[in-house]
């Protein structure tokens, strides 16, 4: 056991994991950096293994039968106060996550990590309210049942890692599974508060777990154990592969959200201004959204009133430091992450593709990357077909609705896709015909709980969202009775 906690911008937060409401140490641990400044050690966070993930399924596999027998109703109350309890601690978990991964405090402060809590309450509402489909066939009456799936993993990725965290755990509490959370190794430590919250709200030991460490140790232990009967993934397409692989072997049903490249499509009947201002919040969390329309996509009619607007509503973003709200873009999450983004540009340029505006490091010290605009030569360059989850986009034309909807379905992903025009049936049409999880139509980042939410291609398999995240963490099962009977 380690009750150990480190001091993060006036928080004390606990590096071990969390397994049946105990903190719990392991032999070694790893750095964890800040990367608002990178020369400042945040915490010497627990770096999990095959045992910390056998422990903490232990744990999960112990309460399940209690967490599941307990009902809706009950399990809605404990959700409903750790709701509560993220609203009361909204300034130390924004404090904490802007240290940790760098988005901006003040969109954290007031937006982000409510949206945390939502989940919560959401999903308390929505378990509670389930009626269960009913039907007579066949001489019997029917109904569909919502039977808990048992333990649950959740993998998480660095970008908004306590909304992500608990958007995919809520569902999965309410609809009766017990959870095993592990965070991404770059920003772990807002999970950590998340599970003083836990303890606070007087969940049962080992309903609600946290382990800490890297994907190639403690995930890949966890999401290969066949006590965890559902897996739910948000990262990468890579490591969704090798998720799916480990579920596969254990025939465990698994979610993927994945990674993205939208397209951001204006059409020439568009309101110019309004499709400008939203395509430069595609540099907001300096580009690190999954959800971003990062290919912008233009009828060649209005390229250059389009590019005016946009690179005057572009020079407007203030780089900075994520504590103060004057600043609007912060830097990148991790020294290899910025090589990484700087290597698409290099190699871009490299093969001949145009630099409109950005492409390079401000000069002042720290993980900035300029917001660069790149008009590529093809619609095959690696800068078009491939996420690159940093602040840069690509600027492409098109003739006619034909090639805009080509262009849009071009690349593996399909998560998102924004269509701008004043048209509602080309409008329409796009939304019919462009591959994506989402489609929206003149505005953007527009979510609501209740609605699915997933990518297709590359970017993830399933959905959740509202029921069907509540369908996804149960076994549904049909119960049907002889009509004829006094019962049922
Ligand atoms: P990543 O795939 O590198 O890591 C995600 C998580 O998986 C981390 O917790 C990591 O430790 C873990 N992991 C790595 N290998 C594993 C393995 N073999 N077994 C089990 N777990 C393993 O992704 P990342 O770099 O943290 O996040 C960025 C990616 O996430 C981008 O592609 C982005 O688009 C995507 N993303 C998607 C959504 C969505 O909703 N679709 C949301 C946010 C981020």
């Amino acid at each position: 056991m380690s009750e150990e906690r480190t001091n993060v911008g006036g928080v004390a937060v606990a590096t071990g994991h969390f397994i049946n409401n105990l903190r719990v140490s392991s032999p070694s641990t790893f750095e964890d950096r800040s990367p608002l400044d990178w020369s400042l050690k945040l915490a010497d966070v627990a770096r999990g293994t095959a045992l910390e993930a056998n422990l903490a399924l232990d744990a999960a596999h112990d309460a399940f039968p209690m967490w599941a027998a307990l009902g809706v109703k009950k399990r809605a109350k404990y959700l409903r106060r750790l709701a509560d309890l993220i609203d009361e601690n909204i300034d130390r978990i924004a404090i904490v996550e802007t240290l940790d991964m760098a988005m901006l405090e003040e969109s954290l402060r007031l937006r982000v990590i409510a949206r945390g809590a939502r989940n919560f309450r959401a999903y308390a509402d929505l378990a509670r309210s389930y009626k269960s489909r009913r039907w007579t066939a066949n001489g019997t009456r029917n109904r569909v049942l919502r039977m808990p799936a048992g333990p649950t993993v959740v993998i998480t990725p660095w970008n908004a890692p306590f909304m992500l965290s608990t958007w995919k755990c809520a569902p999965a509490l309410a609809a009766g599974n017990t959870v095993v959370l592990k965070p991404a190794e770059w920003s772990p430590l807002s999970c950590s508060l998340l599970m003083d919250l836990v303890l606070e709200a007087g969940f049962p030991p080992g309903v609600f777990n946290l382990v800490q460490g890297f994907g190639a140790e403690i995930g890949a232990a966890l999401v290969s154990d066949p006590r965890a009967r559902r897996i739910s993934f948000t990262g990468s397409p890579e490591t969704g592969r090798s998720i799916g692989v480990a579920a596969a072997k254990n025939l465990v049903p698994f979610t993927a959200e994945l990674g993205g490249k939208g397209p951001f499509v204006v059409y020439g009947d568009a309101d110019l201004d309004a499709a400008a201002q939203k395509a430069a919040l595609m540099y907001d969390d300096a580009g690190q959204v999954c959800l971003a329309g990062t290919r912008l996509i233009v009828e060649a009619s209005v390229r250059e009133e389009f590019l005016k607007r946009f690179t005057r509503a572009t020079m407007k973003h203030v780089m900075g430091d994520s504590c103060e709200s004057t600043t609007t873009i912060s830097p990148l999450i991790h020294p290899e992450h910025l090589a990484r983004v700087q290597g698409f540009v290099d190699r871009s340029l490299d093969a001949g593709d145009s630099l409109i505006f950005g492409g390079k490091r401000p000069d002042a010290e720290g993980l900035w990357f300029e917001p660069t605009l790149i008009q590529p030569r093809a619609n095959d360059a690696e800068i078009v077909q491939r996420e690159i989850f940093g602040p840069v986009l690509t600027l492409q034309t098109f003739i006619d609705e034909d090639e805009a909807i080509a262009l849009a379905n071009s690349t593996e992903y399909g998560l998102t896709a924004m269509v701008f025009t004043s048209d509602r049936a080309k409008a329409e049409r796009f939304g019919a015909n462009v591959r994506a999880g989402t489609i929206w139509v003149n505005c953007y980042l527009v979510r609501d709980l209740s609605a699915p939410f997933g990518g297709t291609g590359i970017s993830g398999i399933g959905r959740e969202g509202g029921d069907y995240a509540l369908d996804f963490y149960s076994d549904l099962k049909t119960y049907q009775v002889r009509e004829d009977s006094t019962h049922g």
